[in-house]
């Protein structure tokens, strides 16, 4: 599998599978088995949001961002939009838990991506669109950084020439504030810690 960078994954030799959910509780179901699956589920999820917060939390870290861009001048100049020439195979991978009006293909690791073709309403594209190519990166305590996300290097040029480039540190401080948000939540922060160490990966190999 070729992968171009942060969200540009390529499906060509990596087809989209539909996940199967689980099937339903069973109606038979004594009492005490249902109460032992809700206590191991608030157990083990007793620290997240409810289902129904997340369009909230959405809009507050889409509002972080909100006209925030890596450079205070269009990047896409430097480039053409290299990061929103997509195609039918091609997506940004979204949250967790995050709506989009996008076609959402899954990859065979679970992720959902977004297919946006390289047109959206700006208004509505994914979180990881408006951070690109930066990430809110969590160490093993929880405390969050913020980095350049290495998964972007064949993409994005400012992720190689970062050195040579200085990037408004209001979109900076808004990326860390949305990490700070997110990794609240235990199921963002497995998410955070997992992309974390996919990009360390990147970062090593692009190192050598
Ligand atoms: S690829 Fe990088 S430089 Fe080009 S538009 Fe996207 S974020 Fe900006
Ligand atoms: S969803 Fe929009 S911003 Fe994101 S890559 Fe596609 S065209 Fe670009």
């Amino acid at each position: 599998m070729v992968i171009t960078g942060l969200t540009r994954n390529q499906l060509g030799s990596n087809p989209p599978r539909v996940r199967i959910p689980p099937s339903p509780p069973q109606s038979n179901r004594n009492f005490i088995n249902v109460a032992v699956v809700l206590f191991l589920c608030y157990y083990q999820f007793g620290d997240c949001m409810k289902n129904t917060d997340y369009d909230e939390l959405y809009s507050k870290v889409y509002k972080e961002i909100g006209d925030l861009t890596p450079l205070k001048v269009d990047c896409g100049v430097l480039c053409s939009g290299a990061c929103c020439k997509g195609d039918s195979n091609t997506g940004m991978i979204l949250f967790p838990f995050e709506k989009t009006e996008l076609e959402i293909k899954i990859t065979q690791n679970g992720e959902r991506l977004a297919i946006c073709n390289g047109t959206c309403d700006r208004n509505k594209r994914p979180l990881a669109c408006r951070i690109f190519p930066f990430f809110p990166t969590v160490d093993e305590r929880g405390k969050v950084y913020v980095e350049l996300d290495y998964r972007a290097f064949c993409v994005c040029p400012m992720v190689e020439h970062y050195d040579e480039i200085l990037f408004d540190k209001r979109f900076l401080n808004a990326v860390k504030k949305v990490g700070k948000i997110l990794v609240k939540d235990k199921i963002f922060k497995e998410f955070l810690k997992t992309t974390t160490e996919e990009i360390d990966l990147y970062h090593s190999f692009y190192d050598k």
